[in-house]
């Protein structure tokens, strides 16, 4: 007799949003999460806590492909990620879940196609209360609903970018916000519009984070337990390697053991890899459901590129994550291949900026730090990361995560890049001039931005060439499952997380299902 039915471990997006869809179903469900409680302290929203002194970066430490140390760019808490993301909940187009050729090779197939996932978008919008406006993105994929709320309105500098945008022949949208912001009725608001958002913790509750609307809802129901400080360090089987019958916690400095007729790993890309490697034994000599040899190969974590650009006119923008451009996505002009997408990022401001600021004295010599900051117009610009087997999370001796990353697809990232820059004249800004963000910010981004890892555990239809099934069960193990970003095949060239949400709402309907369960 298990302890439990499902043990799902780690409180992420994936994770966070499954315990929330599992939870009225009354069945028994412990969620184990290595981290604690973000706390909620006014240091949420200092830039110079946040991005120079990285007050919310957990302490890990992870090996690069030379064997050298680095502090990864991770949040242990509950929510995961999500607790600092963007909130930018985009949809994957329909075409990602097909084979797209690349300039740099082949982003494969999904083994489902869009249409299987659409109905789970749509709930994983209602869920996370995405802020949007269909029809005005090209390549938005079809919906068989409409955003649940509507779309946060531009700030007038980034409505002027808009118009330029649009006066260019572009096609400039409103982007996918999950921020519960109420803008007909601010006095009743959860929130309050700030600058401090993308890659801030919200102070007020008020992010659609998967601590705020997946674990915290999934809490009320009795039938969930959550642990925080456990960490899941080993899946035992039974003796033929079919089932996982323990799952072995850190918690307090002891260990512990827990069972469930269920388990679903979503400790993040780089984590779940990690603990099915970890958990090799008789049956599963190269890690646990890795007969294929694909736990922690294909890490993907996009190309991406936050980059500044001077306006002319001061930009006074308080929530810039407004304004998406997906023109580029599938071709560009001269240039057949996809290049990504455009979106905003978080204003950024003086005390993000480096001290000797190298390129910004090149850039706007008669500047200062605080004109800079004033006229500064923040973009991030995404293009596919391409899943290449020998960009892999493996152990060293000792258990450490080895993560051995070549970057790919470099051609359309560059190419997005030039294509802003040849836009900037007509979009009311210094001409030439746009700036890599570890040029100018505090904190730079190598290996160690991780905030887009996937990819570590695909699912296909074929055991020899995936680990999941098409459910996101192992091949391998009857009861387990993986519910994070590792089961993604391709990562596209949109943010990830509703992404991930929709799948765990997909899952747990199998779950459900497969438990002989209602929804409740
Ligand atoms: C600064 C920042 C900005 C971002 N902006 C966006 C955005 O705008 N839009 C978007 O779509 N995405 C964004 N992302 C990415 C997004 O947050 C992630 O893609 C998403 O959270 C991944 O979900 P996940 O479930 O795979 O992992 P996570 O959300 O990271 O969850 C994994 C959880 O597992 C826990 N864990 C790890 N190991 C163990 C273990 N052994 N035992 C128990 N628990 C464990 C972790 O503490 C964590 O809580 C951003 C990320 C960051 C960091
Ligand atoms: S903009 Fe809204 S959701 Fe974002 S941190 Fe500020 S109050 Fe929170």
């Amino acid at each position: 007799m298990s302890d439990y039915d499902v043990i799902i471990i780690g409180s992420g997006a994936g994770g966070g949003t499954l315990a929330r869809h599992l939870a009225p179903s009354g069945k028994k469900i412990l969620l184990l999460e290595r981290g604690g409680w973000l706390p909620r302290e006014p240091q949420n929203w200092s830039a110079g806590d946040v991005f120079v002194n990285n007050r919310y970066v957990s302490p890990d430490t992870w090996y690069d492909a030379d064997g050298k140390p680095f502090q990864p760019q991770v949040h242990y808490y509950v929510g995961g990620a999500t607790k600092l993301y963007g909130a930018a909940l985009y949809r994957m187009r329909k075409e990602d879940f097909g084979e797209l050729q690349h300039h740099g090779g082949i982003s494969p197939a999904w083994p489902i196609p869009y249409e299987e996932m659409e109905p789970y978008y749509s709930k994983a919008e209602q869920l996370y209360q995405v802020h949007g406006a269909r029809g005005e993105d090209p390549t938005e994929p079809p919906a068989s609903a409409p955003y649940p709320f509507p779309a946060v309105s531009h700030e007038p500098r980034i409505q002027q970018l808009s118009d330029d945008f649009a006066a260019a022949g572009l096609h400039p949208f409103h982007a996918p916000c999950g921020v519960m912001l109420n803008e007909a009725n601010m006095p009743y608001s959860n929130c309050v519009r700030c600058s401090t958002c993308d890659g801030f913790p919200c102070l007020v509750h008020a992010k659609s984070d998967a601590e705020v609307l997946g674990v915290r809802p999934a809490l009320e129901h009795e039938n969930v337990t959550l642990l925080t400080g456990a960490t899941a360090v080993k899946l035992s089987t039974n003796s033929g390697g079919t089932a996982v019958t323990e799952v072995v916690v850190e918690r307090d400095g002891a260990k512990e053991a827990y069972s469930a007729e269920i388990v679903v790993v979503s400790a993040g890309a780089a984590n779940t890899a990690k603990l099915l490697l970890a958990s090799a034994g008789d049956k599963h000599p190269n890690g646990l459901a890795n007969g294929s040899d694909q736990v922690g190969r294909n890490y993907m974590f996009h190309d991406s590129q936050a980059v500044l650009a001077l306006s002319k006119e001061p930009n006074n923008t308080v929530f810039q994550k407004t304004l998406g451009v997906n023109d580029y996505y599938f071709a560009g002009e001269a240039w057949e291949f996809p290049m990504g997408n455009i979106q905003m990022v978080g204003k950024s401001v003086a005390d993000m900026y480096r001290g000797e600021q190298p390129l910004m004295t090149k850039l706007a010599p008669t500047f200062s730090l605080a004109e800079v900051a004033d006229h500064a117009i923040d973009f991030w610009l995404s293009s596919e990361d391409l899943p290449l087997p020998d960009n892999r999370v493996s152990l060293d001796g000792d258990g450490n995560v080895v993560l051995n990353y070549k970057s790919t697809n470099d051609a359309a990232r560059d190419r997005l890049f030039k294509q802003l820059r040849s836009l900037l004249g007509h979009l009311g800004m210094q001409e030439h001039h746009l700036i890599p963000r570890w040029a100018y910010l505090e904190n730079k981004i190598p290996v160690a931005g991780v905030a887009h890892q996937a990819g570590t555990c695909r699912f296909g239809s074929d055991p020899a060439t995936s680990a999941l099934n098409t459910d996101c069960r192992a091949h391998e193990v009857d009861n387990l499952y993986v519910v994070d970003t590792s089961f993604f095949p391709s990562i596209a060239a949109v943010n990830p997380a509703l992404t991930a949400m929709a799948n765990a709402v997909r899952v747990g309907d199998h779950l459900l299902e497969r438990l002989g369960a209602n929804a409740g």
